[in-house]
């Protein structure tokens, strides 16, 4: 699985032109037919998606495309789940930012406690992206909780990335920097910073 734009044409042009890289082995990826079918609940409309499926050259694994807008295994966007953490850290209960984006209460809660267990994994990956990006990065300053502190590490390399690269929506951003694994159940190592 890889976490590519969010944009079809962009991601075939990538691919045809050997733009794409394994994660696991670095070598370049080609075109291998499509993953199944499956919809991400957006703000707005619902979008459907046929992701690109692709083939390690070198070593022969396949790998679904994964558009950035998503995560792995959630079925909502990463714009309101990442909008669902930033109210939290704010302050406002579960059930309150559930009935504010209209979605279940349990899926809110669900996210918002893997976000609170991997706070500390969450918070140490984004510090390394964000110093990447900015190597003259100064400390990132304590915002008075574990999850608040992810958050905060999230958000500064958000603002390097904009630095870096220019304007961009904050959260597809992390999704690829996550990997797509920002919320996973089990854990996975983080790739290193894009
Ligand atoms: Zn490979």
């Amino acid at each position: 699985m890889l976490i590519v734009c969010a944009e079809p044409a962009v991601v075939e042009a990538e691919l045809l032109a050997g733009g794409l890289l394994c994660p696991l082995c670095r070598a370049v990826l080609g075109p291998w037919g499509h993953g199944r079918e499956r919809v991400l609940r957006c703000r707005g409309a619902d979008r459907r998606l046929v992701p690109r499926r692709a083939r390690c050259r070198g070593c022969l694994g396949t790998h679904v495309l994964l558009p950035d807008i998503g995560l792995l295994r959630r079925r909502d966007e990463v714009a309101v789940i990442g909008a669902a953490v930033e109210a939290s850290v704010a302050g406002q209960g579960y059930r309150r930012i559930a009935g504010w984006l209209g979605l279940p209460a349990d899926t809110v809660r669900g996210w918002l406690s893997r976000f609170a267990a991997r706070a500390d994994v969450i918070r140490e990956h984004f510090t390394r992206c964000a110093i990447v990006l900015d190597p003259e990065l100064g400390p990132i300053m304590p915002a008075g909780s574990v999850v608040a502190d992810a958050l905060e590490a999230i958000a500064v390399t958000a603002r390097a990335w904009v630095l870096r690269f220019g304007p961009v929506d904050p959260w597809p951003v992390v999704s690829r920097l996550s990997g797509g694994v920002l919320l996973a159940t089990r854990a996975p190592a983080f790739p290193w910073a894009a």
